[in-house]
């Protein structure tokens, strides 16, 4: 069993992402410059957004954090949205899910400038990413397609499978195995909470993604061996042994799975890492577009 190791290749993306910064800097360019937009205080959206401006800082990029109170009126935000979408000096816009229930997150999405729209998430990005054209592709998926080609898996005529089908990971990570390309190319079977029979699809699979947040849900039992396993899960769970009061699980049962695997990405230390990347890449794609 090898590791996907996701501190070695997102630390191989942002390196390559800082010496781009750098030739930039050099030619008195100015830096691509990414806006997080974060509403109210849940622990995980805080850290997520901490994180990708600390990476935006440790590689050269400019960041703007623009921050929310829970109760912020929708209007305000669609306002904020239209201010960033006309700066030209913003490259990039995110604004972290999951919003507070009173605001409509497709109504705030839907209003982002698509050429800035870094996660992918706009139906314009989508919309490309299914035909195949040059698009912001949603960063877990990009993450995952980008880790791929670092450990140069074999993709081609086999069949993956994919637990979740969501529109930020289950659903584009399908799209993406299977398209006509290095990387893609895949047999992909999408599962989800309706599917019957689940652990005999899995146990097809030479490649599963588990994108369904339930910590330790894949077992041995429901893995070919020498499958490769993405686990793509973050769950916080209740753990008093540590200091925070809890530990972060994917959805893969690690310890079981891992000695019947070819590859297996670990949480952390996996997909998570590689989502950070794949958004600064992004990011640097929105600048590029822009002809700088
Ligand atoms: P989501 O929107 O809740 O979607 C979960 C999907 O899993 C749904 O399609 C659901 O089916 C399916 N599902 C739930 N229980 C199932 C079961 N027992 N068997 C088969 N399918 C089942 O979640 P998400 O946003 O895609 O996120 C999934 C996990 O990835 C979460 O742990 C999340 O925290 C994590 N995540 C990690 C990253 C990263 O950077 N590593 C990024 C994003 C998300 P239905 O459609 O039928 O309900």
């Amino acid at each position: 069993m090898q590791l996907l190791d996701g501190k070695i290749v997102s630390q191989a993306v942002k390196d390559s992402l800082k010496e781009k910064v750098l030739a930039l800097k050099q030619q008195q360019k100015r830096a691509p410059h990414l806006a997080a937009i974060l509403v109210g205080s849940n622990g995980a959206s805080e850290t997520y957004v901490a994180s990708k401006i600390k990476n935006c800082e440790e590689i050269g990029f400019d960041s703007t954090l623009v921050r929310f109170d829970t109760d912020v009126e929708e209007e305000i935000l669609l306002k904020k949205i239209e201010e960033l979408n006309n700066d030209d000096s913003i490259d990039g816009i995110l604004v972290q899910l999951p919003l507070p229930k009173h605001i409509q997150e497709s109504k705030i999405i839907n209003l982002i400038n698509p050429d800035k729209d870094v996660d992918g998430f706009h139906p314009v990005s989508t919309g490309k990413m299914v035909l195949g054209l040059p698009s912001f592709i949603p960063a877990t998926p990009y993450g995952i397609m980008l880790m791929l080609e670092h450990y140069k898996i074999e993709t081609s005529g086999k069949h993956a499978v994919v637990i979740g089908r969501s529109n930020i990971v289950g659903r584009p990570i399908s799209i993406l195995l299977s398209q006509d390309g290095k990387y893609g190319n895949c047999t992909v079977t999408v599962c989800h909470s309706r599917t019957k029979n689940l652990k005999e699809i899995c146990l097809q699979a030479d490649i599963i993604v588990a994108a369904l947040g339930k910590p330790g849900f894949l077992k041995a039992d429901m893995v070919k061996e020498n499958a490769v396993v993405i686990d793509v899960g973050i769950t916080r769970v209740k753990d008093d042994s540590k200091k925070a009061g809890f530990s972060i699980k994917g959805d893969v049962d690690f310890d079981e799975v891992a000695p019947t695997c070819s590859y297996i990405t670990p949480v952390p230390g996996g997909v998570g890492l590689m989502t950070i990347a794949a958004l600064l890449k992004n990011t640097l794609y929105a600048y590029s577009s822009k002809g700088n």
